[in-house]
């Protein structure tokens, strides 16, 4: 069936509201750059505890520790060494109920970390109205742009840093991937897993007894969006199952 596309808002438009991070003040700007310049390079390789406890010493103010759910090691190292951070889940309302079934145990296993669940301006069913039926298949980035990209930008905009879960092992796109580095809009963009591989990762869930995303154990090493995830097979690079039917490789975060 031809979808009447001309009857519907162009993908590049994204709707009325907010969609970036409002600007740094200058002097905490000047802080992290200077923070990068000193400490980038020595953090590179080095292990997550000392990432953490780095940036709990020294970022000038509130961080966010986002979470995919995909696993929930960042949530554990951040209850020990980064108090203070908030959580931050994107809730894109195309994930698997697995993924939200976990994002509720973590906001009971760490209830002193408040969590944050920033959605996109349209609901699902809004987004179909104004854009038409499934733009993820027919747009995949303006779909992950709407719904997690530019939700994630403006989340942004209370914190000074955000730590993620970024591996180097996670396929080639990311293969070199810092430890410490500036995002765009001069926050700092923390990784304090940059030298895991999938094992460690799974030896530290065991080890731990961390919340364990079901769907990880079932062909699904990288999990997003369920319309844009399939299951990869053995030996296969972790990341080959996302956005299958497209050639998109990354959903934007972290360009
Ligand atoms: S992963 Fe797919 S459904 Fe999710 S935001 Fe991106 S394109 Fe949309």
């Amino acid at each position: 069936m031809k979808i009447q596309s001309l009857s519907y808002r162009d993908p590049s438009i994204s709707p009325e509201g907010p969609t970036t991070t409002q600007p740094l003040d200058p002097e905490i700007a000047r802080v992290n750059a200077e923070l990068v310049e000193k400490h980038g390079q020595l953090l590179y390789d080095a292990t997550a505890a000392e990432i953490l406890d780095w940036a709990h010493e020294h970022a000038p103010g509130p961080l966010v520790v986002t979470l995919s759910m995909e696993n929930t090691v960042l949530a554990e190292l951040a209850a020990r060494h980064l108090p203070d951070a908030d959580f931050l889940f994107l809730d894109t309302e195309y994930h698997f109920p697995e993924t939200l079934e976990v994002a509720d145990e973590v906001q009971a296993r760490y209830p002193d970390h408040r969590l944050v669940r920033a959605k996109a301006q349209l609901s699902r069913a809004e987004q179909d109205r104004v854009y038409g039926p499934n733009l993820y298949l027919r747009d995949p980035g303006a779909c992950c742009r709407m719904r997690k990209v530019e939700p994630l930008a403006v989340s942004m905009s209370n914190y000074v840093g955000w730590i993620t879960g970024l591996r180097r092992a996670d396929g080639p796109t990311r293969a070199e991937a810092p430890a410490l580095s500036l995002d765009a809009t001069g926050r700092l963009k923390i990784s304090p897993l940059v030298t895991w591989s999938l094992e460690d990762t799974a030896k530290y869930e065991e080890d731990n007894n961390l919340i364990i995303h079901p769907l990880t154990r079932q062909g699904y090493p990288s999990i997003g969006c369920s319309t844009c995830t399939l299951p990869v097979a053995e030996g296969q690079d972790p990341r080959a199952g996302r956005w299958a039917f497209a050639t998109k490789t990354e959903c934007g975060l972290h360009e």
